[in-house]
């Protein structure tokens, strides 16, 4: 059967990356979450005292920063190692999510991740959430996906996932977070997030993830067979 690219995009926090991986499951295809990628860099400049505005301090850091995708048979998740160091956790923390927009802005740090995952699309059956994989890092893939849910709804879904791990975390910080990172995501200069002219629009707001995954999966197997 013919294998094809998924490109997920949309705002911070509208559930692209469970989708994603709930798609990639169906399809028997790879998931990678391009956002743990930009968050992963942010831990390796953040842990090395990386300034950003120095670029030969920038490409150093880059050329010492090995990525890999490991899957985790326990959990049947896609988790990224950091120089062989399983990051997936410590980069969902509330302290890389304050910063990775501002390192995802950098040229360099854009450069060395969308090759990474132009190699990792060279062999299809890939689906790939992020901010620009419809634009810039796959524009010729054959299906893509915009993801988009009122700011409300999606403060509410993160605001869950990180008061487990910090019970202190207030609601408005997490607004003030998801909205920052959505404004310096759209108006940075480089593959600014955008809907690609011939993305899907996907308002789940108001949708479960199952009726979610079913209108996904019919679009890819459509596809996929078209
Ligand atoms: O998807 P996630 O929220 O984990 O992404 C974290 C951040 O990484 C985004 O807010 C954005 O700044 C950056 N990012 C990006 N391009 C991508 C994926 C993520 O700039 N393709």
């Amino acid at each position: 059967m013919r294998k094809i690219i998924v490109a997920i995009d949309g705002w911070s926090s509208c559930g692209k990356s469970t989708m994603a991986r709930q798609l990639a499951s169906k399809l028997n295809y790879l998931f990678i979450d391009s956002g743990a990628m930009y968050r992963a860099i942010t831990l390796f400049f953040s842990r090395n005292s990386i300034d950003l505005e120095n670029m030969d301090d920038v490409k150093k850091a880059l050329s010492q920063i090995n990525l890999e995708f490991v899957f985790n048979n326990e959990n049947g998740n896609t988790e990224i190692c950091l120089n062989q160091e399983n990051v997936e956790n410590v980069i969902r923390n509330f302290d890389i999510a304050a910063r990775v927009s501002e390192v995802a802005s950098n040229s360099f740090v854009r450069e060395f991740a969308v090759a990474e995952q132009q190699k990792i699309g060279k062999r299809k059956g890939i689906v790939m959430d992020g901010r620009d994989i419809g634009t810039t890092v796959f524009p010729d893939a054959e299906l893509k996906i915009f993801v988009t849910a009122d700011i409300k709804t999606r403060v509410i879904r993160r605001y869950k996932e990180l008061v487990l791990k910090n019970p202190e975390i207030t609601l408005d910080e997490v607004q003030h977070n998801l909205e920052t990172r959505d404004y310096m995501d759209s108006n940075r200069e480089i593959s600014p997030l955008r809907q690609a002219d011939d993305a899907l629009l996907l308002d789940n707001t108001n949708l479960t993830p199952t009726e979610q995954l079913e209108m996904v999966l019919s679009w890819a197997t459509a596809k996929i067979n078209g």
